[in-house]
Formats: C-alpha cells, structure tokens, sequence
C-alpha cells in the first residue's frame, strides 16, 4: 500500500449510526466541549496553526440560525495535535453572503485547501477535506433532483430530505482513476497538460463514466490521453479529492507500448523518465513533479521505490519524508 497521503488514516470517528439519530446535533452543539469548523464560499477559517477550531463562546450569538451544520466526527488519539482526543467537531457552512464577520477572531482568515494543504498536518488535512466535500454537496444539492422542490438536511448534515415528495438525497462522490504506467523497461511515462506550467509533470488521470469499472475506466483513460494500451493494472490507493467531489482512486499500470502519443488537446507531452533520470530531472528543475501528500506524488514514488529529493532537501541530503 502507498504511505503518507493526507488521510491515509482516519483522523475522526464519524459515529455514523448515533448521528443518524434525531437530536443527535442538537446534544453536541449544547454541550461546551465541541469545536466549530467554519466554512465560507469554499474557504475554511484558518489561523496561525492550521485549521481555526472555535470555541461555542467565540460563536455564540455570531451565526446566522440557517447556517447548513454537519456533524464532522470525534477526534480519535493521535489524529489531530491541535485537539484533545474526544473532541467533537461540528462544521458550520455559512452562505457567501454571510454578512458582517467581523466577530471572527483576531489572526483568523478564510482559504482555500489548494493555497494552504500543503502546510497542513495530516489531521487538519483530513477535517478539510472532509469539510470541504460536504460543503460542496449542501451548496450543490439545495433542490430535489426528482422534483425540483427544496431538501433541508437531516441525520446531523449527512442526508438532505425532499420538503415535497420525501426523498432522502446523500453526499455523492465522482469516482477518478489515477496511473501511475510503468513501461516494459521499467520507466515510468509522465504526462504534461497544456493547463500546467511546461516543465510539470504528472500521473495521468481521468473519471470513470457510468457503468465502467475502476479498470476498465484507467485502460480507457490512458488509451485516449497518452496513446499506450494498459495491459495489467493494479490498484494501490485512493484519495478524497472534493474538486468538487472526487475520490481519485490510484493504479501502477504496466503497457508494453514504447511509443506514446499525448492527445493534443489535454496532454501536450508525455514523457518516459528511467528513476535516475526522474531524480536528475526534479533536482535540476528540468522536471517539476507533484506535490507530497498528493496520491500522484505516492504513485510516483511507489514505482520509485522511495522519496524522490527536491532542490531544497538535496542541500543537505535530508530525507523527503513529507511534512510533519
Ligand atoms: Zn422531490
């Protein structure tokens, strides 16, 4: 299994069945010892820490009573240093016309996960993303796709509810398969999109379309962005991505094709590395690979067989363990 991706481990119980519970909200939010996650336009409250985890009396009065509230989950030990394990963690998503928030405290400030995941703890990361992919399901899911009427939430956030014909709506996620392709003489093919700087280069990826497998969907994929036919594909993990809401499920893949075409109008390169010309080409700037903590950087380096240095750690020979 590939190590070190941002949420690798659970960092909250959920308690699924006892937030199902009617009033199950309402227990946690009267009680002083749970902490509010706020979330604004796809932002979260951050400050000088991390995450910004407020306490009932910094709130108290402050949020607007149709705030959508989800129930995050329960810190477990060793999940999350900035909280004490059994802490609750309740997530407010207020609207973007919030108002006035002015009585947010001193040092706070709202971002989103793209500016700020990479300085992330892997406890916060893992409440971010989680955060972030129920927002974006509330803000995406007001209105009842069979009717067309409003929903409201139900089941401490986790489901919302048809006010006209009853139909109970869940958060949804678009499954993405990831590769990792490994060639017939063990180099790894990397692809560069037009979209990117010219010097990144990345794991190729795309979404699997309705009634495909995981599989089936990475063959495919492959076939029309960089050219090369998958032959075996094994899966090695998968990471929450709520860009809007993907989860990005991670293969190393193995085709016997030497010759890759990029497709012209998403891939603009693809380019086959040996490892010592990977490491050569990050050290030296010529090639800029994904960030650490990301499932494309743990493909990389699953095929790698360890951390690939960067500029900064090859000073010192530090080991590219990730962050802390
Ligand atoms: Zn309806």
């Amino acid at each position: 299994m590939i190590q070190a991706l941002p949420s690798a481990a659970a960092a909250l119980e959920r308690n699924c069945e006892q937030r199902s519970e009617s009033g199950y909200l309402d227990k946690v939010q009267g009680g002083p010892g749970h902490r509010i996650v706020l979330f604004r336009g796809g932002r979260a409250l951050m400050d000088a820490n991390g995450l910004a985890y407020l306490r009932p009396a910094d709130a108290g009065g402050h949020l607007p009573a149709g705030a959508v509230t989800v129930y995050l989950g329960r810190t477990l030990a060793g999940g999350n240093p900035q909280l004490p394990e059994g802490t609750d963690l309740v997530l407010k998503v207020l609207a973007d016309d919030a108002g006035d928030l002015s009585w947010v405290p001193g040092g706070t400030f709202f971002s989103g996960y793209r500016d700020v995941g990479d300085s992330l703890g892997a406890g916060d990361a893992a409440v971010f993303i989680e955060a972030q992919a129920v927002a974006n399901w509330h803000t995406s899911h007001r209105f009842c796709p069979r009717c067309g009427a409003a929903t409201t939430p139900e089941q401490s956030g986790w489901m919302r509810r048809c006010t006209a014909d009853g139909s109970e709506h869940f958060p949804r996620t678009d499954p993405a398969a990831i590769v990792a392709i490994v060639g017939a003489d063990d180099r790894i093919l990397l692809a560069s999109n037009f979209a990117w700087e010219g010097n990144r280069y990345s794991t190729v990826a795309g979404f699997i379309e309705a009634g495909e497998s995981a599989e089936q969907g990475a063959v495919r994929e492959i076939a029309e962005e960089v050219g090369v036919h998958l032959h075996t594909t094994h899966y090695v993990g998968s990471q929450a991505w709520p860009f809007p809401r993907s989860l990005m499920i991670g293969f190393v893949a193995h085709t016997d094709d030497a010759v890759a075409v990029p497709d012209g109008t998403e891939v603009r390169e693809a380019r086959w590395f040996s490892r010592g010309e990977l490491q050569a080409a990050v050290l030296s700037g010529d090639a800029v690979i994904s960030r650490r903590l990301s499932i494309a950087r743990a493909l990389i380096e699953h095929w790698f067989g360890g951390p690939i240095l960067e500029p900064g750690d090859a000073l010192d020979h530090a080991p590219a363990g990730g962050r802390a």
